[in-house]
């Protein structure tokens, strides 16, 4: 079964991932797990980087096609694989909303540090991955399973917190511009003027951007990523994306008026 893994994701282009006891995991949502039908015995975890090197009006984790599509994709080959391999197995696929902790996993199995800004941070594609994990009713033994690692952390240089456009990572603001931009309703002066001022129509990136990891990652080789990407998202675009094109992105789960909100801000400043 290990070479099964190991020829999935070099057939992916993904370098990193580890197999964990489930029960050296952390559940966070137990009522996951029991609504399957199978007892958890494994859990893989991987990172899938996304940075592309682009200049970006948005979060660069929202300039490709919605991302959990991308975890989907890659967790359904995997568990097709897996199945292939043995028909008897039960396998389950997440990303984002899992039954365990899937950065504590991500960290444990030595994926990458964690850094002062709550993000995981790989050596080679920085704090731009998302974490994706398949769980399974497969002996970890047999998937060769690694012994949980002490968990590292970065160098607490401080420049995330000190580019902190709200404050929110020095204990000061009251919100994240991320959450900002994100929230429906009417946005206050300050709030326009945060939005426009660091020239974002969804998201931020600053405790990303200027976090010395990040000084220069590698570009994402998984092919999902480099897909229709949108590097600056304009109301002309937006208004031209029908119902199923706009659903296919990760900037739509607030509904079409908030992104159309925060384009007119930043269009008619
Ligand atoms: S995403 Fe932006 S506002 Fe939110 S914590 Fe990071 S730097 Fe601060
Ligand atoms: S910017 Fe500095 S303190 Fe913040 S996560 Fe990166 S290394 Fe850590």
């Amino acid at each position: 079964m290990k070479d099964i893994l190991k020829t999935y994701f070099a057939s992916k282009n993904i370098e990193y991932y580890a197999v964990l006891d489930y029960a050296d995991c952390k559940e966070i949502n137990p009522g996951i797990m029991e609504r399957e039908d199978f007892t958890p015995c494994s859990v893989i975890v991987y990172l899938l980087p996304y940075y592309t090197g682009e200049t970006v009006n948005i979060s660069r984790y929202a300039a490709s096609l919605d991302y959990h599509l991308g975890l989907r994709e890659i967790a359904e080959g995997l568990i097709e694989a897996i199945r292939t391999a043995r028909p008897d197995a039960s396998a389950k696929g997440y990303g984002d909303h899992s039954p365990i902790d899937e950065v504590g996993a991500a960290l444990i199995s030595g994926l990458g540090l964690v850094g002062d800004n709550g993000l995981i941070i790989n050596e080679k594609y920085g704090s731009y991955v998302f974490i994706g994990d398949v769980v399974t009713d497969i002996p970890p033994s047999e998937l060769g399973a690694i012994t949980p690692q002490k968990v590292r952390r970065c160098h607490s240089c401080g420049a995330c917190k000190r580019a902190c456009p709200t404050g929110i990572l020095r204990g000061e603001g009251k919100d994240c511009l991320s959450a900002i931009t994100q929230r429906k309703g009417e946005l206050t002066e300050e709030e326009k003027a945060l939005m426009i001022r660091y020239n974002t129509a969804w998201g931020c990136d600053l405790c990303q951007s200027v976090c010395p990891y990040n000084r220069e990652p590698k570009v994402t080789p998984i092919e999902f990523f480099r897909r229709e990407r949108i590097s600056n998202l304009t109301r002309g675009i937006l208004d031209s994306m029908d119902k199923a094109a706009f659903l296919r992105r990760a900037f739509s789960w607030r509904g079409r008026k908030t992104v159309e909100r925060n384009l007119d801000i930043l269009e008619n400043k």
